[in-house]
């Protein structure tokens, strides 16, 4: 492995934009949200498919045991602790231009970190495809011809 020259785009570089970074006691990603609220209540959830099956009364450690860190952002926002895990991150890419979010969650003082960020002229996918065709139909020639 190695010896690769050509620089790979990454998500957390060249940022032309702020990241937001808030923190907050309960997720601001809804996936998770629900198993989250019951882990507060005591009450049981699901068993990781891969370790077994039905549901179980989980600590914090426990549930969150399948998350690995994000050492792009290691650190807890609230505490700096670095004892953190990433239970939700998802990238966009459209013509260069990025769209992130990532959401961690601190072991040492159970608040999770948001950070998300979008290049200024980001477009998604959709709208970038719906663009390039109303060019096509106001008859655009360079456009047309792609
Ligand atoms: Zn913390």
């Amino acid at each position: 492995m190695g010896g690769k020259s050509e620089k790979v785009a990454k998500y957390n570089e060249d940022l032309r934009a702020e990241v937001e970074t808030t923190t907050q006691q309960a997720p601001r990603a809804t996936v998770h949200a629900s198993e989250w609220r019951k882990i507060m209540n005591g009450d049981p959830v699901e068993i990781n498919p891969s370790i077994g099956e039905g549901q179980k009364i989980m600590t914090f450690e426990e549930w969150s045991r399948g998350w690995k860190r994000n050492d792009d952002f290691p650190d807890c926002a609230r505490c700096g602790g670095t004892r953190t895990k990433e239970h939700h991150f998802v990238q966009v890419w459209c013509r260069g231009k990025k769209k992130w979010e990532s959401e961690t969650f601190c072991l040492e003082c159970h608040t999770f970190t948001w950070r998300s960020y979008c290049d200024p002229d980001f477009q998604t996918p959709e709208d970038a495809e719906k663009a390039r065709w109303e060019a096509l139909v106001r008859g655009e020639p360079g456009e047309a011809a792609a």
